[in-house]
C-alpha cells in the first residue's frame, strides 16, 4: 500500500557542495559565536538546515538529504506533513495555549491518545500533561511513584536515557554527562540492562539464563541487599541513546514479574519508542506487559511541537493538586495535530508500514554484519542501529562510526551517533518513509561503512571537511 500524503518535494538526496556550503558555514560560524558550548548535532552535523519536507530535509545551500535523525525521532509524519499543518493552522487563532483547561482539542487528543491503549490498560489509566519535554515527564514520574509509595529510591538500568534535567540526568547512565555536576539526586541505583551484546554481567548468550534481571531480583529480595524497597523501577524497551539496545523479552517480563510480586511500580520510559516507533504504538505491547507508568513525549504531535504526558495506574493517583504544574503543558497546536496523526497513523496503516519497512532495513544492513567492525547490527521497527568496535579487543570504534556519519552526511543523509562512546550509527525514520527513500538511505549508508573501510587503512579522511566544527 503506498503511503499517501507524503509530501516529497524531492524524491532523492542531492548534495551539490562540500560541507558545509558557504552559507551554512556561515550560519555554524555565528552560531558558535553566539550559542552555548553544550550545542551538539551541528559539531557532527555540520549543515544549517533551511526546510523540510517529509523525509528530506534542505540545509541553507541548497543541498538535500534524507533526514533519518527526524528531531531526534520527534516527526514521525516527516517534515511539514500537509494534513497537520491544516490542523496546526486550524487551531491557530482559535486558541493556541491553555494551561491545563479542558478544551476541545486537548479532549479529542485525550480521546485519540487513549484510543491506542489496550480496553484493560485503558480502562485504568489517568493521564497527566507535563511541561512539554520528555526529561519532564521523567520527573513527573518519579514524583508520581515517590508519593505514592511514600519510598524514595529508584531503579535504573546501565545504558538507559532518560534526559538532561537533574532528576533525569540521575537516572541516566551518561556518566560523561553526570560528571561535571556533583550532587545529583540520591537513592538511584544502577542494575544491568540485557545488552547481550556488551553483557554487563561478562556472560554469553548460551550461557547466561538473563542474570542481569537475575541480579536485581536477588538484590531486591535480598534483606541484605542494601536498597530499601524502591518507589519504582524506570527502564526502556529498547534503549535508544543507549545505542538501539532492544530489551530481551525474558527481562522485561520478570522485571514486571518482580515488580508486580514486590508491589512497586514499573514505568516504562517510551519517550523514544512510543507512537509507533518500533511497530506497535508502545514498545512494551510487544512484550506482552503492562506497566503501571508509561511516560511520552517526542512523537506525540507527529510534527515535531512540543508536549509530554504520562499515564499511568489510577491507584497512583494520590498527588495533590498543584503537585506537578508548568505553564506550558496546555499547547493546543500540538492536541491537534496530535490528534490529527494518530487519525492518519491509522487510516494509512503506518505502523504495518513501520514493521515492513523495519524488515527492509533488516535484510538490506544483514550483509554489514559480516564486516569485523561491525560488531552488531539490530533495530526494532524503525529504530535501527549498526554497532561499530574494534574485533581485536571489542573496544567502541567511536572515530569510525563518526566517519561513517560524516560520510553518509556527504552521501545525503542524516544519521544520528549513540551506545557507549557514540559507537553506534542510529537511523530514525519517518514512520512513513517509502520503501524508496529506506533503500536509497541504506545504501548510502552501506557506501559510508565500505569507504571508510577498513579502518586505519589509506583512504582520504572524511573527517577533514568538517574538523572545524567537530571537535
Ligand atoms: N527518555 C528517553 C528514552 C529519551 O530518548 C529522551 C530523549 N532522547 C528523553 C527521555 C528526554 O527527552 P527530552 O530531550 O525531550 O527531555
Amino acid at each position: 500500500m503506498t503511503i499517501l500524503n507524503q509530501p516529497h518535494s524531492s524524491t532523492r538526496p542531492r548534495v551539490d557542495c562540500d560541507l558545509p556550503g558557504p552559507r551554512s558555514a556561515e550560519l555554524l560560524e555565528r552560531q558558535r559565536r553566539w550559542e552555548s558550548n553544550a550545542r551538539v548535532y551541528p559539531r557532527h552535523l555540520p549543515i544549517a538546515m533551511a526546510e523540510g519536507s517529509g523525509s528530506f530535509v534542505t540545509d541553507a545551500d541548497g543541498n538535500i538529504f534524507i533526514d533519518f535523525l527526524t528531531g531526534a525521532g520527534v516527526l514521525s509524519l516527516g517534515h511539514n506533513h500537509p494534513e497537520l499543518i491544516k490542523a496546526v493552522t486550524g487551531q491557530l487563532g482559535r486558541l493556541t495555549h491553555g494551561l491545563d483547561f479542558p478544551t476541545p482539542a486537548k479532549d479529542a487528543f485525550i480521546d485519540a491518545q487513549l484510543s491506542m491503549l489496550a480496553p484493560n490498560l485503558r480502562s485504568r489509566m489517568k493521564l497527566h500533561f507535563c511541561g512539554p519535554t520528555g526529561a519532564n515527564a521523567v520527573e513527573a514520574a518519579v514524583k508520581l511513584c515517590k508519593t505514592a509509595t511514600g519510598r524514595g529510591d529508584i531503579i535504573s538500568f546501565q545504558g538507559g536515557f532518560h534526559g538532561s534535567s537533574h532528576a533525569a540526568m540521575a537516572l541516566t547512565g551518561l556518566v560523561a554527562q553526570k560528571r561535571p555536576v556533583p550532587n545529583g539526586l540520591p537513592g538511584i541505583h544502577f542494575f544491568p540492562y540485557s545488552y547481550c551484546g556488551r553483557c554487563p554481567m561478562g556472560l554469553t548468550p548460551d550461557t547466561c539464563e538473563t542474570n542481569c534481571v537475575g541480579y536485581l531480583e536477588r538484590a531486591l529480595r535480598d534483606s541484605n541487599g542494601g536498597i530499601p524497597l524502591p518507589a519504582a523501577v524506570i527502564v526502556e524497551m529498547v534503549q535508544g541513546e543507549g545505542g538501539v539496545v532492544p530489551a530481551r523479552t525474558d527481562f522485561v517480563q520478570r522485571v514486571r514479574a518482580l515488580t508486580r510480586e514486590l508491589d512497586i511500580p514499573l514505568v516504562v520510559d517510551e519517550v523514544q519508542t512510543g507512537c509507533g516507533r518500533t511497530g506497535t504504538w508502545f514498545a512494551f505491547e510487544q512484550y506482552d506487559i503492562e506497566p503501571d507508568v508509561i511516560i511520552a513525549s517526542k512523537a506525540l504531535s507527529g510534527i515535531g511541537l512540543p508536549v509530554a504526558l504520562i499515564l499511568y495506574d489510577k491507584r497512583l493517583d494520590v498527588w495533590e493538586p498543584g503537585a506537578h504544574t508548568g505553564t506550558f503543558r496546555g499547547n493546543q497546536l500540538a492536541f491537534a495535530t496530535g490528534a490529527e496523526a494518530i487519525r492518519i497513523i491509522r487510516r494509512e496503516n503506518v505502523l504495518g508500514n513501520v514493521r515492513r519497512r523495519g524488515e527492509q532495513i533488516a535484510c538490506r544492513l544483514a550483509g554489514l554484519a559480516e564486516h569485523s567492525w561491525v560488531r552488531e547490527v539490530r533495530g526494532r521497527g524503525l529504530m535501527w542501529g549498526i554497532e561499530l568496535a574494534d574485533p581485536r579487543d571489542g573496544r567502541p570504534a567511536s572515530a569510525l562510526a563518526s566517519e561513517v556519519q560524516a560520510r553518509a552526511l556527504r552521501g545525503g543523509l542524516l544519521v544520528e551517533l549513540g551506545g557507549r562512546e557514540d559507537c553506534v550509527v542510529r537511523m530514525l525514520p519517518p514512520l512513513n518513509a517509502t520503501a524508496e527513500v529506506v533503500d536509497t538511505a541504506c545504501a548510502i549508508l552501506i557506501d559510508a561503512v565500505k569507504q571508510c573501510w577498513p579502518p586505519g587503512h589509506e583512504r582520504s579522511r572524511p573527517g577533514d571537511y568538517i574538523k572545524e566544527f567537530v571537535r
